[in-house]
């Protein structure tokens, strides 16, 4: 048999069935095939982790994997979770996901598991180690570009500059990135987080822990064509298969 591959955990976005008359509209979990089919390239296993209010399940299910990917989505962070007070430009909030997504962060970096956090994962990253964030770009970042871009997301919408001797300077091996930007907010103080990657006009695009595998990403590299993009699947990866450190 061939070698066993590491397992991934994936939060899952929560959407709805398709409402037909007499049958209603049903809970169910979303999430793009992009993750999975990243995973599955850089060798690992992926598996969908179980929404549960119950701390212990989060704990138990995050237990079974060697690694996690908190996964973006269409929705922001409560402010109240980095003490702010809601914006005017807050965009939707999700807080059964957020909750869900905070138990498996959590529960990840206590064991000391590889964690990526992809554009809201990221910003996710970013306050579970005492970070805060802009709520809107726009509005509270003078001259900052639009990070929202308006074209595919699996073609970069701007650069970023990578910060040598960062770890994801090591992963992408190159000091420029093309990134996909869908976000309009950004994190505004990386807390303890090394910054390891930032826009032209000063957004912060990647953070990591400085002493494990737990990266940060304002992109999707899962959508991007580009091996560096890929490259960090497949560090996630290889951390996963590393012992516990
Ligand atoms: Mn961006």
């Amino acid at each position: 048999m061939a070698d066993r591959r590491p397992v991934v955990g994936l939060t899952p976005d929560v959407g709805e069935t398709l409402a037909r008359p007499a049958r209603p509209a049903l809970p169910q979990y979303e999430l793009k095939q992009a993750y999975v089919e990243a995973v599955l390239s850089a060798g690992g296993l992926p598996v969908v982790l179980p929404y549960s209010d119950d701390e212990d399940a989060a704990l138990q299910a995050v237990a079974l994997c060697d690694a996690v990917v908190v996964t973006g989505g269409a929705f922001d962070i409560p402010p109240e979770a980095y003490g702010a007070h809601a914006h005017r430009m807050i965009g939707r909030l999700k807080p059964g996901r957020t909750r869900f997504e905070q138990r498996v962060l959590r529960a990840a970096l206590e064991a000391r598991k590889p964690v990526l956090g992809v554009c809201g994962g990221m910003q996710l990253l970013a306050v579970e180690v005492g970070g805060t964030l802009w709520q809107d770009i726009r509005e509270q970042v003078p001259g900052a570009a639009d990070h929202e871009q308006k074209i595919d997301p699996r073609q970069p919408g701007h650069s970023a500059r990578v910060v040598s001797g960062t770890q994801l300077a090591r992963i992408v091996g190159v000091d420029i990135v093309q990134v996909s930007s869908t976000h309009h907010q950004a994190v505004r103080d990386a807390g303890p987080a090394v910054v390891s990657a930032i826009a032209p006009d000063g957004v912060i695009e990647a953070i990591e822990l400085p002493d494990r595998f737990a990266l940060g990403v304002q992109w999707h590299p899962e959508l991007m064509p580009g091996a560096e993009h890929l490259a960090l699947y497949r560090a996630l990866v290889d951390a996963a298969r590393a012992p516990v450190r």
